[in-house]
């Protein structure tokens, strides 16, 4: 804010000229002060013909309401909050109404525009038993309807409405969706090119869009091949959060980090104390990276613990390759989902026999029943592989000491059937669809909140890739490759 602006608003300091300050702040005005003899632009502003407010709300007060803008006109003796337009905005979706666009549904305008119709003055002629003149309601003309059965009519919308009558319904009913839309619109109206306009409608409103959820994935995922050597993969996750109950009756909560090795499937589950990145980093550096061969790659979904510098940090130190991945690992999943349900087990067998009495208690508890769940995730014989992650790591088996040696190649074999299966799961589940340059598309958001976007954009497509990604441009000079998963097109 300049000097000279401030001394202004010194001057006036009424609370409507306050009003309009704090309306005016957001753009950062400088008031200069022009003589009046030589600022004839406002002088013209000043002496134009306008409205009186005052004097057509008491013209307006003995009428009777016509359409629902006068509604929120009327006043009376009482305060309403339908008295405040803005206050009325809060809480009816309507659309706004002024004299270029009155409101959609009103008879006398309906009436109106059917007597300049051609579609309309012809069934008025050639099919005089179905459409004819109905009186609807006191006060306004005859209109138009076509007379379905004894008891049922809808009235005829001139093909002139149609576009605005179906934005004003989309509006009204907040967002529907095309069929509860056209159900809604042609229980009482009638007019052929109502579903190709709501169909037009709904396809290109942004809010839908961007706020609907997502539905069927569109296009289907390409194969992908399997990595074969292990120690070179690694998945990180977090798990939880878990309740535990102390003797005194209070609850505890805890989480832990998983890191999977992707080959062997070997896996370590360790209890975090917070979601920083700097922690989260610090256990991936201490409980892995120390123990094992350095991996190469190290796999993580979009949570901040991850994406944050520190932890990012930690990857670059160690050489690792950062791979955010669009959805889970499906078989990284399937092993942290085995470890929930043994965790879960062995802490209620744990607490139920002896529940803690103090702090160092609990954490020996839940150290116990992570390491316990890790333990048996290590030595279970894999389902596919039909071996222990344990014996493929260590060539050893992990409860008898007898050597194991594993053939890589035909585990690779069994995983690549096992992804083939999985994919072919779920590109059932997807709609065929070919992103092809210049498409439009949105961005899903991962993770929303209940009541955040479920999308962003619109972003057009620069290329399309053969292994299931896309190219699209964010602004005039950022682009972002991005997994089909991510994200669906503008229009199906
Ligand atoms: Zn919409």
């Amino acid at each position: 804010m300049s000097t000279p602006t401030i001394k202004t608003y010194a001057t006036l300091n009424s609370q409507r000229v306050m009003r309009w300050r704090l309306f005016l702040e957001d753009f950062h005005p400088m008031f200069h002060y022009i003589k009046g003899a030589n600022n004839a632009f406002a002088d013209a502003l000043s002496g134009l013909p306008c409205h009186d407010e005052g004097e057509e709300v008491s013209a307006s007060r003995n009428k009777p309401y016509t359409n629902a803008a006068d509604m929120s006109q009327q006043t009376s003796q009482t305060f309403s909050i339908i008295d405040e337009p803005e206050l009325l905005q809060c809480y009816l979706n309507l659309p706004d109404v002024d004299h270029e666009h009155p409101f959609a549904l009103d008879y006398a305008t309906i009436a109106a525009k059917q007597l300049t119709d051609d579609r309309i003055q012809a069934l008025l002629i050639t099919k005089p038993q179905s459409y004819a003149p109905t009186p609807l309601s006191e006060g306004s003309p005859d209109v138009v309807c076509y007379h379905q059965s004894a008891d049922k009519l809808r009235i005829c919308i001139p093909d002139s409405m149609v576009e605005e009558v179906v934005r004003f319904y989309h509006a009204a009913l907040v967002h529907p969706g095309r069929s509860r839309m056209l159900s809604s619109i042609q229980q009482h109206l009638e007019n052929p090119k109502f579903e190709a306009t709501v169909d037009r409608v709904v396809d290109s409103c942004e809010p839908c869009l961007c706020c609907k959820p997502p539905g069927k994935g569109y296009g289907h995922l390409p194969a992908r091949n399997p990595i074969t050597v292990p120690w070179y993969e690694i998945a990180v996750d977090l798990v939880g959060p878990w309740t535990m109950r102390n003797s005194d009756g209070n609850d505890h909560e805890f989480m832990a980090l998983t890191i999977i090795d992707t080959v062997t499937n070997l896996c370590e589950i360790v209890p975090i104390r917070n979601k920083t990145a700097a922690h989260i980093g610090l256990l991936l550096e201490n409980q892995w990276i120390a123990r094992y061969p350095s991996p190469k790659k190290c796999m993580y979904d979009q949570g901040n613990e991850f994406l944050g510098a520190e932890f990012q940090t930690i990857l670059q130190r160690n050489n690792i390759e950062p791979a955010p991945a669009a959805t889970k690992n499906p078989q990284a999943n399937s092993i942290v989902e085995r470890l929930h349900q043994t965790i879960a087990g062995s802490l209620r067998l744990l607490s139920y026999a002896h529940p803690p009495r103090n702090e160092a208690e609990r954490e020996d508890m839940v150290n116990t029943a992570l390491q316990t769940a890790s333990y048996a995730a290590k030595a279970a014989i894999h389902s596919t592989m039909k071996l222990s992650p344990g014996a493929i790591a260590f060539g050893r088996d992990m409860l008898l000491n007898i050597p194991v040696i594993a053939d890589f190649e035909h585990l690779r074999n069994l995983k690549e059937a096992l992804i083939n299966k999985n994919l072919l799961r779920e590109n059932r589940r997807r709609m065929s669809h070919d992103y092809q340059p210049r498409d439009v598309v949105y961005k899903l958001v991962f993770k929303p909140h209940k009541m955040e976007p479920r999308a962003t954009g619109p972003y057009t497509i620069t290329r399309a890739h053969t292994n299931g990604s896309v190219t699209m441009q964010l602004n005039a000079d950022t682009t972002e490759r991005i997994n089909i998963r991510r994200i669906k097109p503008s229009k199906a």
